[in-house]
């Protein structure tokens, strides 16, 4: 249910309904916007009688909101929410793009890329340490090692980092980490998404490979029903029929999902096509579709990588991207 409060509202009056919706057993989630104080409540709101509420002086309108999901819901939160890391903000308006190879290699790799990408106009550093492999015999990314040398591209170039956590023991390992990845295969490891909600830190959540949106927006849910609401929602790509790329990209998500929540929603369109050649046009695309950023891979050495290398840029191929997408953003915004 969500209660709309009229404009400057008395905060005494406001808590004092506060209170007494708290004193049902119901959570109340207070989202304060530029025009207006909207509450969301959460829990069995069956008990709550509508038309008394409805009478109160301080209310405006009241709603059942049919939805599963609560927190993200932007019902709950009618103005964009912007994730902030360090400088850089996600969401409401502002782009980012974070950019580098599906995996840390070595600390050579990781810091000329860094670099590159930087000077491309990358807003964030990603870079796999702990990677989910198909194959247990294919490398499964340099762990600790790699998470330490994500920290010294960072302190090279300022670049905050963007790396994917696998496993709840690991979590300690990831203190100076800025984004947590949850990947695709891990949209519904509950456990998992419980304890990053117990984290102060942004959460990249991706969609998995055959998840709809709305069981990706339950999975935000889970992270900030655990009071963790800095979550930004990934399109990845998902498996259809399609025969000649990886994945399929699932466009209409991002217009869908911003109607749906409040949440900042970016795109993957490497893992989503898995072909070098397609990122740059899809990368636009999702642009232009309204995305608030992009995940993108890059690799100095493509043909060398120990992952990925068939859907990674090189440097100078995200450079003249990044160009085109400023461009895209100017015509959007007009
Ligand atoms: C990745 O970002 O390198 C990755 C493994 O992505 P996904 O979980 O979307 O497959
Ligand atoms: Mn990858």
């Amino acid at each position: 249910m969500i209660i709309a409060l009229k404009p400057g509202v008395d905060a005494v009056k406001q808590k004092q309904l506060i209170d007494w919706f708290e004193e049902m057993g119901l959570g109340v989630h207070t989202s304060v916007g530029s025009e207006r104080t909207v509450l969301g409540l959460i829990g069995d709101t069956s008990k709550v009688d509508m038309e008394l509420v409805e009478s109160l002086e301080i209310v405006d309108s009241v709603k059942r909101v049919s939805e599963t999901f609560k927190m993200c819901n932007r019902k709950f939160h009618p103005e964009d929410t912007v994730v902030s890391v360090g400088d850089v903000k996600i969401g409401g308006g502002h782009f980012a793009i974070m950019a580098g190879p599906c995996s840390v290699e070595s600390e050579k790799q990781i810091v000329e890329i860094a670099k590159e990408v930087k000077a491309a106009g990358a807003n964030l550093l990603r870079g796999g340490a702990f990677k989910p492999r198909t194959s247990p015999y294919d490398f499964q990314g340099l762990k600790a090692e790699g998470l330490a040398l994500l920290k010294i591209a960072k302190q090279e170039t300022g670049l905050p980092i963007v790396t994917e956590l696998m496993s709840i023991t690991d979590i300690p390992l990831f203190e100076d980490v800025d984004v947590i990845q949850i990947g695709a295969r891990n949209m519904q490891n509950f456990n998992l998404l419980q304890e990053v909600g117990k984290l102060k830190k942004p959460i990249l959540l991706k969609r998995g490979l055959a998840n709809t949106l709305k069981e990706l927006l339950m999975s935000a849910e889970y992270i900030m029903a655990n009071g963790n609401e800095n979550v930004i929602l990934c399109e990845r790509g998902i498996r259809t029929y399609s025969d000649y790329t990886r994945n399929t990209l699932d466009l209409s998500a991002v217009p869908m999902l911003h109607e749906l929540s409040h949440l900042p929603v970016i795109v993957d369109p490497s893992h989503a096509t898995g072909i070098a050649r397609l990122v740059s046009p899809m990368a636009l695309a999702a642009t232009a579709a309204g995305a608030d950023g992009l995940l993108i891979e890059v690799h100095n050495d493509p043909m060398h990588a120990l992952c990925d290398g068939a859907q990674s840029l090189r440097p100078g191929e995200f450079a003249e991207l990044a160009e085109r997408i400023n461009a895209i953003r100017t015509v959007i915004k007009t």
